[in-house]
């Protein structure tokens, strides 16, 4: 049995596990403490002193995200003394703040300007730095305004904890502590994996995406452009928190009826390519097994994986899947058959996907994946780009009417739906295969790959065939993977890898919620399950069977893995260890 400590806080008697921090502690007797450096499962370093309570008896303020609950403790969080102290730290942290507010892109959603609202504070209270440094904004996917930091560490966190990056730091010390890269190169010339992992950790607007809404617009307003969007399968779970809606709220309807009134001219379902994407790796995958080739063979769909790879671990290159992802499949799907079907000139087709992912908008600029001698895919917009043109167009997005993507792209399976949560790839990877080896087998869940564990495991006998497989998301987990393939430790044939924990659902590029939603709700879980009961409700559950995918083969690549598919639709990788 656990032991237990029992305290007050503000008067209020409550019992919980020993180890407890007092913060862990206000919540079992829902008393919020604020807090600005600390977040759940990522950063806790007791370092900004924004947490900080009174003990009764003791002297001095003590930061309760780290300090431990005791037996008898009697704690106070809401003294003249506490808001005092909290109030002035804010004032501190403004005086080198760079307070242009109405033009951040983090205005009304930043926690510092959230908590000063709340304190009351004075914002020029102290004189502070008045110059600022450089904006590093050379990277395709991510501006980095240390301008805007206030050193609270949850990027580098983010990037050393969840992902085993370690790109950014604490660069020099004291007053002149800065976070950046080594040698203060850009994150660009860093083997940063584009995850934005870190952008979504940054509680300001010191790290916020590229954004391109601008080129769209642009765009739109060209008579001589036809301008097409698909939105990729976690959009649909996502979208609607821009609007403030319940985190897991299905808002496909409304989301394509919102894109069609930002003026393009088709709005399309990318889990059509993720079931494209689902045919062309398990037959990959089943040529492998067959035909002896590079096993385990590794997912290729999450650019910020593949990139990690290609940064750390490039032996492993050959076990990759040559398919390209289901961005890039649907761009060169796109400017290929659909062109020649619509009969137009594929220099006039501008083609925007709407991606939960910062790593895409590298994605999109990569040579090697220039079938047509363009890119695939002209702009890749985060759900949060989305949220903001839909804005800016005023359109009310809570009040639309739901509306169906067009054709010819407008059905998917379950398949492709459950892509952008962990396991789905496999999961739709699975079904598939298994058709494949066996097609008198009926199995459609493979359950054992699903929920939110960092590294799942399974084995499988399909048509005679022992599978073992791996589900991997974060790179931390990824990189452990690899290590027990690379030691013998584990033996596995498939292996699934997102870079963001939990897979899409939890891009960088999703809607940022604040860490009092991430600190309390299990934004993952409700994301995921969106997605879970989609598919349930699909009456199609393999990407194969998918009438979609079947046209696409009978008028345009014959069967999947033929010359035109690998010409269009698989691509081949950089050695990038320096
Ligand atoms: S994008 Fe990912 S890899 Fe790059 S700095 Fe941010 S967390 Fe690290
Ligand atoms: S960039 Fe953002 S997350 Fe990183 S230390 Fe600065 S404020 Fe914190
Ligand atoms: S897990 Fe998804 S959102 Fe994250 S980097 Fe990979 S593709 Fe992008």
């Amino acid at each position: 049995m656990e032991n237990t400590v029992s305290l007050k806080i503000n008067g209020i008697p409550v019992t919980v596990p020993e180890g407890y921090t007092i913060l862990q502690a206000a919540k079992e007797a829902n008393i919020e403490i604020p807090t600005l450096c600390y977040l759940k499962d990522v950063n806790c370093i007791g370092a900004c002193r924004v947490c900080v309570v009174e003990i009764k008896g003791r002297r001095g303020l003590v930061a309760s995200c780290v300090y431990p609950v005791e037996e008898g403790m009697e704690v106070l969080t809401n003294t003249p003394a506490v808001r005092k102290s909290r109030k002035t730290t804010l004032e501190l942290i403004l005086s080198s703040h760079n307070k242009k507010c109405l033009s951040c892109p983090k205005n009304n959603h930043c926690e510092l300007q959230k908590l000063s609202l709340e304190y009351n504070v004075d914002e020029d209270r102290f004189a502070g730095d008045e110059e600022f440094p450089e904006v590093d904004d050379k990277s395709p996917y991510i501006i980095r305004d240390n301008s805007k930091c206030i050193k609270c560490m949850r990027c580098v966190a983010a990037c050393k904890k969840l992902q085993s990056v370690s790109v950014i730091g604490a660069i020099r010390r004291g007053y002149n502590v800065h976070v950046g890269c080594a040698f203060e190169e850009s994150l660009n010339d860093a083997p940063c994996v584009g995850c934005g992992q870190c952008v979504v950790a940054c509680p300001v607007g010191a790290l916020t995406e590229k954004s391109q809404t601008d080129k769209v617009w642009e765009a739109i307003a060209d008579p001589d452009k036809k301008v097409v969007l698909f939105t990729a399968p976690s959009i649909r779970a996502t979208l609607g928190e821009c609007f403030d809606m319940a985190p897991g709220t299905d808002v496909e309807g409304k989301m394509v009826a919102a894109a069609r009134r930002l003026g393009v001219d088709k709005v399309f379902n990318m889990n059509f390519t993720a079931d494209l994407t689902i045919v062309e790796e398990a037959h990959e995958f089943v040529e492998r097994v067959k035909n002896g080739g590079t096993l385990p063979m590794f997912t290729s769909c999450c650019p910020g994986w593949v990139k990690f790879l290609e940064h750390y671990y490039p032996e492993f290159i050959p076990n990759v899947s040559s398919c390209k992802s289901p961005q890039q499949m649907f761009g060169a799907v796109l400017k290929s058959y659909y062109c020649e079907k619509e009969g137009i000139d594929p220099k006039d087709l501008f083609v925007v996907s709407i991606i939960p992912c910062t790593a895409k908008k590298f994605e999109v600029t990569r040579e090697e994946q220039f079938a047509l001698g363009m890119p695939d895919v002209d702009v890749s917009l985060t759900t949060r780009e989305l949220g903001s043109m839909i804005k800016e167009a005023g359109v009310m997005f809570t009040a639309l009417e739901d509306e169906k993507f067009d054709n010819p792209f407008e059905t998917a399976s379950g398949g492709g739906e459950i892509f952008g949560a962990t396991g789905g790839v496999m999961e739709a990877a699975l079904r598939t295969a298994a058709h494949i080896l066996d097609e008198s087998l009926e199995v459609t869940d493979f359950v054992e790959v699903r929920g939110q564990k960092g590294v799942k495991e399974a084995t499988y006998t399909v048509g005679g065939v022992k599978v073992n497989v791996a589900v991997a998301s974060g790179l931390a987990n990824a990189r452990q993977v690899i290590e027990d393939i690379k030691s013998g430790r584990k033996d596995y044939q498939f292996v699934e890898v997102m870079a963001c924990p939990g897979g899409c659902i939890n891009g960088g590029g999703q809607p940022i919620q604040s860490d009092s939603v991430r600190n309390n709700v299990d934004l993952k879980a409700l994301r995921s399950e969106v997605l879970y009961t989609s598919d349930k409700n699909n009456s199609i559950r393999k990407s194969h069977e998918s009438p979609v995918i079947k046209m696409v083969y009978d008028e345009y690549f014959g069967a999947p893995g033929s010359e035109k598919a690998h010409k269009l639709l698989h691509t081949t990788y950089v050695n990038r260890k320096k």
